[in-house]
């Protein structure tokens, strides 16, 4: 049978009173991609507002079998066990491509999932990398407008998801394997300056020690690169399969969160993002404006064949496109 729609109100007082059977619904209220869900959905978000930015927000990132879900996974089940509520949400653009979210998917999770204290959200799997990091942003503001105190954020190390991640989170970690030689190269020059918490994984058996040379390599470039204004990032090793270490590195990231509360710098962060995230979802929605445009709609088959065959300039076909919209 269909659940009767619940109504504004009933969304809001159930977040707030962090009852779990609203909580679930009212993210697919504002994952919903139906116009009167999203307009309801906006309506939710304005009347939380209040009530979020409590936690702490991080960020996760590593290539794809370092050991981001097993150490998700290990932190996850070590801070809701020490009586924290932790939400793990996910940005995984290709979700939707693949068919089946990847990241933030309960079963690699199978344990976590089990604590009463954890919430585990996968990636929402509608379209661009945009729409999938707002969506991802508004479950995050609901989550802690539910109580939860520690947001954690995967996502995986392509294109400009770290970017968005980033902008959505107070800090970022990332998780890297002992790998031969040439320490920076597992990690991207851009990465770099989003990263506060490196840690390698897989410090046991006889990874241990790769992993503690490492580490200390690493720190070395990293200590000698010109500073970006900050401190360098905290290097650590540890161990997501046999839960070494795992209370280490969130207490470097808790260590680095309060320093950045303390000097100011995670207020300013935050409304970066914000005025940031206003322009973001101009962008976006500004696309779907344009391309779902009737004029557009009309047109573009033909515009886009004369582009293709080269009688027509692609910048003289935009022209066409935006002054159908009245944009130009
Ligand atoms: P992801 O793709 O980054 O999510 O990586 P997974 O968490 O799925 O892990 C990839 C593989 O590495 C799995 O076979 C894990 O069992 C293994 N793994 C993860 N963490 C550790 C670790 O700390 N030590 C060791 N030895 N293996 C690990």
């Amino acid at each position: 049978p269909r659940r009767r729609q619940l109504t504004l109100d009933e969304y809001f007082e159930g977040v707030i009173a962090r009852d779990v059977a609203v909580l679930p619904r009212a993210l697919t209220l504002v994952e919903s991609t139906r116009g009167v869900h999203q307009e309801m959905g906006e309506q939710l978000i304005t009347r939380i507002l209040p009530h979020t930015g409590k936690s702490i927000r991080v960020g996760i990132t590593g290539p794809p079998g370092v050991g981001k879900s097993t150490f998700i996974e290990a932190l996850g089940t070590y801070l809701a066990r020490s009586g924290r509520r932790v939400a793990v949400l996910a940005v995984d653009p290709s979700s939707g491509v693949s068919g089946g979210s990847i990241l933030g998917d309960k079963t690699r999770m199978a344990h976590l999932s089990a604590e009463p204290n954890a919430f585990i959200r996968p990636s929402p799997s509608a379209g661009t990398l945009g729409g999938v990091a707002r969506k991802t942003r508004e479950t995050m503001l609901i989550c802690e407008a539910a109580g939860f105190e520690i947001v954690l954020v995967e996502t995986v190390g392509v294109g400009q998801s770290e970017t968005m991640v980033d902008e959505m989170t107070d800090c970022f970690l990332a998780l890297m394997m002992p790998g031969g030689g040439d320490e920076l190269q597992g990690i991207k020059r851009g990465l770099l300056e989003l990263v506060d918490v490196i840690a390698v994984n897989k410090a046991d058996g006889d990874n241990r020690k790769p992993a503690e040379v490492a580490a200390k390599q690493l720190e070395r470039i990293l200590h000698a690169l010109p500073s970006q204004g900050g401190e360098p990032p905290t290097v650590l090793t540890c161990s997501a399969r046999e839960h070494e270490s795992i209370d280490q590195v969130w207490n470097a990231i808790e260590h680095r969160h309060q320093r950045m509360e303390e000097l100011g710098a995670l207020d300013e962060r935050r409304r970066r993002q914000s005025s940031n995230w206003m322009w973001t979802i101009v962008d976006e929605q500004l696309k779907q404006v344009v391309r779902n445009n009737p004029a557009v709609v009309e047109m573009r088959g033909d515009l886009e064949s004369q582009v293709l065959e080269g009688t027509l300039a692609p910048e003289a076909a935009a022209r066409q496109i935006l002054e159908a919209c009245g944009l130009k």
